[in-house]
């Protein structure tokens, strides 16, 4: 019988301070399939969501199939807007939600896992994480300053994701992202360079794929979902305008739920996707190839 079996694997997922994302959903399908999950907490965000967990507010999700609960090994304090410790601004190492984690960077939590849990230790590393300050700007109305900072955010965050990671897995891991159909697609409203940054994330994809692949064995591929109304796109506005749009004029009439991003998130970390690499799969109800609405 085919399963999917991440037994004795070790996942790193950037992305999860909530319940209600697609972060949190991929981490809790790869525990589901057996993996042990690491998670990457923004700093801002790293006190709520930890305190949240001590005080049993997540249980009713965390809740496994098996009857256990969903344990994350470790939480990391992560901000991919820093690729080393020397990238933070002194203000921001110093202020109030970041002193106490000391480095938080892509680079400072690669060694940190490398320092706690020893070479080889990550098989699947997920990047569900973007952050575009004039998300709400058109396009025509983005400085260089937004549109660059959506761009580093949650663009080559994944870049450096990469680098970093790709030396401290084991050979054959696997790197996944979160991509939006505004990467190639005309979405009024994901404005503020973030349909770019999509755009690059999903050709940074193929390009990491062959070079991750050709140096490391790792395979590199991102999945395009349809919208949910998690803590991010609820900031932008519209999700569920979105959502009714999308679920009217899919050839599956439905919402997506964040449980099928993560059970394609699991299948693609195990041997069963490991002839996928370099590709964007769309869990999307089929939206996405749609030519007319209905
Ligand atoms: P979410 O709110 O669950 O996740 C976004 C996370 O990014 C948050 O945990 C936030 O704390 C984190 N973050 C922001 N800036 C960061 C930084 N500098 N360093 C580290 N973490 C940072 O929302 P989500 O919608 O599940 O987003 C996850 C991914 O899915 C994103 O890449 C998003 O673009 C993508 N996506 C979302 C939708 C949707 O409709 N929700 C659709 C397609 C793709």
């Amino acid at each position: 019988m085919l399963s999917i079996d991440l037994t004795g694997k070790r996942a790193f997922v950037a992305g999860v301070a909530d319940d209600a994302g697609f972060g949190f959903a991929i981490a809790k399908a790869l525990a589901e399939a057996g993996a042990r999950v690491c998670v990457g907490t923004w700093p801002p965000a790293f006190n709520i969501f930890t305190t949240l967990l001590r005080r049993g507010k997540l249980d009713a999700s965390m809740a496994l199939s098996s009857g256990e609960k969903l344990e994350f090994e470790h939480i990391y304090p992560f901000d991919a807007d820093f690729d080393t410790l020397a990238d933070i601004p002194e203000a921001t190492r110093e202020s109030k939600r970041y002193k106490e984690h000391g480095d938080v960077s892509v680079a400072g939590v690669a060694e940190r896992m490398r320092a706690e849990l020893g070479e080889g230790c990550v098989d699947v590393v997920v990047h569900s994480l973007a952050n575009g300050p004039e998300v709400k700007n058109p396009l025509l109305e983005t400085s260089r300053k937004g549109y660059l900072s959506a761009l580093g955010t949650s663009a080559y965050s994944n870049v450096s994701l990469v680098q970093r990671f790709g030396p401290l897995m084991n050979r054959g891991g696997s790197f996944l992202s979160l991509t939006y159909l505004a990467g190639e697609r005309v979405i009024p409203g994901y404005g503020g360079g973030m349909s770019s940054a999509k755009a690059a994330l999903e050709n940074d994809t193929r390009v990491l794929a062959y070079e991750a692949g050709r140096r490391w064995g790792h395979r590199v591929n991102c999945i395009s979902a349809g919208p949910l109304a998690s803590r991010a796109a609820s900031a932008i506005g519209f999700i569920q305008e979105m959502i009714e749009y999308t679920r009217a004029n899919s050839p599956l009439p439905e919402a997506i739920t964040a449980l099928e991003v993560g059970a394609t998130a699991a299948f693609l970390a195990s041997p069963l996707g490991a002839g996928f690499t370099g590709a964007t799969l769309y869990v999307d109800k089929g939206y996405h190839v749609m030519g007319k609405a209905l």
